[in-house]
């Protein structure tokens, strides 16, 4: 039986690309990519996620860890950023180089992504999309199914394995008949549209600018997930505080700590933020990450004393500050 390799980011559009495929009697094997920018949280509940997709949509999918690439990659991007930090052509082009590189292994002899012309104002113009088609040298081999009749017929379509008439003629950005033909597949937990991508964020995204400004050896994928929770403060001395901003986050930061970092704790477990400090080295940055931690334990005036737990137990008191001064310290803004 022949197969096909699909790019699944988990959105509408790649499970329909992958359902219309499978439709004609192709055997179709979905890669999830995964980087610290999305869907990195699944690496830790794989086997879960690969039931889960089975059991609703009958689609097989692997897990890709592609963090190394992407961190090279994202610091310069040949076609550029889109309207934050999000490299999305570049991107596009590296994880359809990747599931290329791929086929062999999986015994695959085409690809499909769920791109539709004219959704994307960066990504999906035509003429973008023949772009990411020859830089990533995929040229009669990546199908793109839910729009392939306004593409180059590819070699399965030429060869008669995949009948293009019988694909559907998406394009633009009306969702009404992507949710039709998910009726017609009898799909009715419908995902959530694609757009995890922590890039696109304007927050989020800028704090990741600024890490990229910084010097190379703190983009790693550790130090992307702790800039990615939370309030995250980037201390005169170097040190960085992320803070969090309840429970499920304090819990988050908790999970992330390190050797060498230290942590911080409003003091005789009164309610609080949970303070988790990287790169400190200066006792400045000690007492500004205390003060901070205790601004934000809100309810408790006068601000309490902060517990640093570290190389060495301590109780830092603190004296009020201002937002203002300590919006000076944000990583980004
Ligand atoms: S939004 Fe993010 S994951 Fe999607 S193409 Fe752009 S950079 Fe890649």
């Amino acid at each position: 039986m022949t197969k096909a390799l699909a790019l699944f980011s988990g959105g509408l559009d790649s499970l329909l690309a992958c359902k219309v495929i499978q439709k004609q009697g192709v055997e179709v094997q979905a890669l999830k990519f995964v980087s610290p920018f999305f869907d990195y949280a699944l690496l830790h509940n794989e086997a879960q996620y690969q039931q889960s997709i089975r059991d609703k949509y009958g689609i097989d999918v692997d897990l890709i860890d592609i963090s190394d690439d992407y961190l090279q990659m994202l610091a310069n991007p040949p076609h550029g950023y889109g309207k934050n930090f999000n490299p999305c052509i570049d991107c596009k082009i590296m994880l359809i180089s990747k599931a290329k590189s791929l086929l062999t292994h999986y015994n695959a002899t085409f690809l499909i992504t769920g791109e539709v012309v004219g959704q994307r104002p960066m990504s999906q113009r035509k003429d973008t999309l023949r772009v990411i088609e020859r830089d990533s040298s995929t040229d009669n081999i990546l199908l793109r199914p839910l729009c392939s009749q306004s593409q180059k017929p590819t070699d399965v379509e030429n060869q008669g394995i995949i009948d293009r008439d019988k694909l559907p003629r998406f394009s633009g950005r009306n969702r009404t008949p992507q949710m039709e033909l998910a009726k017609e597949f009898g799909i009715t937990d419908i995902p959530t549209p694609a757009g995890g991508c922590v890039l696109t964020e304007q927050l989020r995204a800028a704090r990741i600018r600024r890490l990229f400004s910084l010097d190379k050896s703190y983009i790693t994928p550790k130090n992307i997930t702790l800039l990615l929770t939370g309030r995250v403060f980037l201390l005169p001395h170097g040190a960085w505080l992320a803070l969090g901003r309840d429970m499920a986050e304090n819990e988050t930061l908790e999970n992330m700590v390190h050797s060498g970092d230290s942590t911080l704790h409003v003091s005789n477990d009164r309610p609080g933020p949970f303070g988790l400090l990287r790169y400190a080295t200066h006792d400045d940055d000690y007492q500004l990450a205390a003060t901070i931690t205790a601004h934000y334990a809100k309810k408790i005036l006068p601000p309490p004393d902060i517990e640093v737990r570290g190389k060495e137990k301590r109780l830092i008191p603190v004296k009020p500050i201002s937002l203002a001064e300590i919006e000076t310290h944000l990583f980004a803004r």
